[in-house]
């Protein structure tokens, strides 16, 4: 297929979570002939590489620190808003006069002002859910007047076609304690108001996973699922050998947890991540730190230099048994036969990758859409048991020790490595030639090709 004449730019959030899938979903255009370019803030452009995409700065107004450097979350969008849309514009207008003219922007669901620069341009636009098609079927259902929010009472349990029942517990926090998360809730729906404007909708899930939700979002949004997004040697030796998502904004530690994990059993060590956002409570840490050290398993944990809270007393007593690190590359150490359970707070990317490479999981949420991904990791895939939080909030030791158990060892152990095993090849099977993902990114590069605007 000649591919060539078409070009795709692609605008991640600049988080890690969000680049990560947006890079491989550019990464996957590549492979299949479409000329894909990734751009991104000046504050991040550094952290990529990724030899098939192009790479190229806009700005988001703090050139020197990204988000750091902005006074609230609402300053940061707004800014993003104002210089992104004018330096995307001319990034478009560059490319034309260099006689490689951009047919399409594919952009982050955080970044709903896109849609008017597209438009603005003539250009197709696709918007990317960097969540589950499960998570954005709940603004659907709020837009069809299925569910109201603020919920009104704690106790509610929220009854919605496709879904298990939810209650507030389950929810994406945006929806349970909108007071708190204004910004982002406000950016969500906006996105979601505007989504039948949109040529595209990807879907970072695959059809197997959520098939009934997609079905039913299907008639109402031009949605495609092309996920999981994670870098197919993961998933299929056979395609073309992706070993990385090629952006990276912490340096791994080094290679000595690989060293380390090579000396472990086959299955036997449990590996701690809270993913790239870190600010976990220090009473968290620490009851994560004993809960650890209660398992009695060898473990591998991150601690993001930032949020370093662990007791001095654990340090000590530690030993051999278990390594922090302040990063790693995460795809790479679930991959590793040592690892038998994932600790995670079930960030979509890691809830992905831990399903994706057959990682039986511990939910330990924290907030955004960690409790509904956690939901179904337990009640609905059945790839691991989600945590139970006391009158605080906080996942005690006796409780994670439970947990790891649960998922470690035994008959329930059994079974969840049977249901892990059984979605990761369904998530192989997604992502492998002619598989559900692969196919609508080929219609996609087909329609885009025929030049559907
Ligand atoms: N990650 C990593 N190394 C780490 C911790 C996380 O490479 O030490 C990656 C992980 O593989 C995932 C991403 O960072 O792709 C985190 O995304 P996720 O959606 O899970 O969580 P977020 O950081 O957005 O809360």
């Amino acid at each position: 297929m000649d591919n060539q004449k078409s070009h795709v730019v692609v605008l991640p959030y600049p988080a890690q979570g969000h680049i990560n899938p947006l890079l491989q979903f550019a990464k996957r255009l590549a492979s299949k002939g479409v000329k894909a370019t990734l751009a991104t803030t000046y504050y991040t452009v550094d952290s990529i590489d990724s030899p098939t995409v192009g790479v190229e700065p806009i700005s988001d107004g703090f050139d020197e620190g990204g988000f750091k450097q902005a006074s609230s979350l609402d300053a940061y969008l707004e800014s993003f808003k104002t210089v992104g849309s004018r330096t995307l514009t001319e990034l478009i207008f560059k490319f034309k006069a260099s006689g490689s003219p951009v047919n399409c922007i594919v952009y982050d669901s955080m970044l709903p002002w896109t849609l008017d620069v597209a438009k603005d341009l003539g250009i197709n636009a696709a918007v990317f859910m960097t969540t589950s098609a499960s998570v954005c079927s709940m603004y659907w259902q709020i837009d069809l007047g299925l569910l109201s929010f603020p919920l009104k009472q704690q106790t509610e349990i929220v009854s919605l076609p496709g879904l298990p029942p939810l209650g507030r517990c389950d929810l994406p926090s945006f929806l349970a304690e909108p007071a708190s998360q204004t910004a982002y809730l406000e950016v969500i729906m906006e996105k979601f108001q505007s989504l039948d404007e949109d040529d595209w909708v990807f879907c970072n899930s695959f059809e197997d996973l959520e098939i009934e939700l997609v079905k039913a979002m299907r008639g109402k949004w031009p949605l495609l699922t092309v996920g999981p997004m994670v870098p197919s040697a993961y998933l299929d030796q056979q395609i073309d050998g992706d070993r990385a998502y090629g952006a990276s904004l912490w340096k791994p530690e080094s290679s000595q947890c690989f060293t380390w994990l090579d000396t472990k059993p086959p299955g036997s060590v449990i590996y701690v991540s809270f993913g790239s956002m870190g600010n976990i409570s220090a009473e968290q840490v620490e009851e994560i730190a004993w809960g650890l050290k209660a398992s009695n398993r060898p473990f591998l944990w991150v601690v993001k230099e930032s949020e370093n809270k662990l007791p001095i007393e654990f340090l000590n007593s530690v030993g051999e048994t278990g390594i922090v690190v302040s990063w790693c590359n995460q795809l790479e150490v679930l991959a590793h036969q040592a690892i038998g359970c994932f600790v995670t707070h079930c960030g979509w990317n890691s809830t992905l990758e831990g399903l994706g490479l057959g990682v039986p999981m511990v939910c330990v949420t924290q907030r955004s859409d960690q409790p509904m991904n956690a939901k179904f990791v337990e009640d609905v895939w059945k790839v691991g048991v989600r945590s139970k939080e006391d009158e605080v909030g906080i996942v005690k030791r006796e409780e994670l020790d439970r947990c790891i158990r649960e998922v470690m060892d035994g008959e329930s152990g059994e079974e969840i490595k049977r249901n892990a095993n059984k979605w990761r090849e369904l998530a192989k099977s997604a992502v492998s030639v002619s598989g559900t993902s692969d196919m609508n990114i080929n219609e996609f590069v087909v329609k885009l090709q025929e030049g559907k605007k």
